[in-house]
């Protein structure tokens, strides 16, 4: 399969990466700024995900089968914030999260209808677009129900041509995200909310994207695949 994915330098994306070539598969990975095996592109540039999209389908020889929506930034904002901070916090985490993965989908689609039909795409939303997230965090879990709601939309509207959509819901995960994030708002009382007693590890996020880009039947699509010991359950 050829198979491209946001956010690969490092934590979820750099281990789905790593799994989905260990597999066989020939994937392009991305990032910010690049790296001699990663496309660069700013996601808050609105002409990055084309350049994206364009720069992979040539690397993978002009055809992509699978695309993983995984780069995303949680970024906290005061509730009460001046204005113009408060807006500009909402269209920086709206347009990394929401829009590039739209635009990025939306290539897709067009793309796999072009070739006429089969493909995929997982996007990594976030337990927080069911559960809601902090005071600080409005913005973040209303990018990753965005997500949710759009990735059902493609779901339901390609499937008869073969585009299967999926959402991955992962919980705290041991990434440089979680880290800050653990470290500013209590470890332990958060560890105490996660029945399993620990953070998800993101192999084990990349192993469901990994099922869902490959392996899930298609009769799943528009599935939304929590990943959070339990500690929203739905
Ligand atoms: P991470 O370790 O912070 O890595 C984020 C990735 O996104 C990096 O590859 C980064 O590239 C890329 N990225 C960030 N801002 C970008 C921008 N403006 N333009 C282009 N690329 C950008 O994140 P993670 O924890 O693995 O999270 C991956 C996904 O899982 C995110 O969508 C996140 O919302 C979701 N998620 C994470 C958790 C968690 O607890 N970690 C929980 C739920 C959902 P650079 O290295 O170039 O900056």
């Amino acid at each position: 399969m050829n198979i491209l994915i946001t956010g690969a330098s490092r934590g979820i994306g750099a281990a789905a990466y790593a799994s989905l070539k260990k597999h066989g598969h020939n994937v392009v990975g991305h990032s910010t700024k690049g790296s001699d095996a990663l496309i660069a592109g700013e996601l808050t540039d609105p002409r990055a995900p084309r350049d994206i999209w364009d720069t992979a389908v040539d690397e993978l020889g002009g055809e992509i089968d699978v695309l993983v929506n995984n780069a995303g930034i949680y970024e906290a904002v005061s509730d009460n914030a001046p204005d113009e901070e408060w807006h500009a916090a909402w269209a920086r985490t709206m347009t990394i999260n929401l829009q590039a993965s739209a635009d990025l989908s939306r290539l897709a689609v067009s793309h796999i209808l072009d070739r006429g039909g089969g493909g995929r795409i997982v996007n990594i939303a976030s337990r927080a677009a069911y559960r809601g997230d902090s005071p600080a965090h409005w913005h973040y879990a209303a990018s990753k129900a965005g997500m949710v709601a759009m990735t059902k939309s493609i779901a339901r509207g390609y499937a008869a041509e073969g585009i299967l959509a999926f959402a991955v819901c992962p919980g705290f995960t041991m990434t440089g995200m979680a880290e800050d994030y653990l470290a500013s708002r209590g470890g332990d009382k958060l560890l105490a909310d996660i029945p399993l007693g620990r953070v998800a590890m993101p192999e084990e996020i990349a192993e469901t994207a990994r099922f869902l880009a490959l392996d899930a039947p298609p009769s799943m699509t528009g599935a939304v695949i929590d990943v959070n010991g339990a500690s929203y359950v739905r």
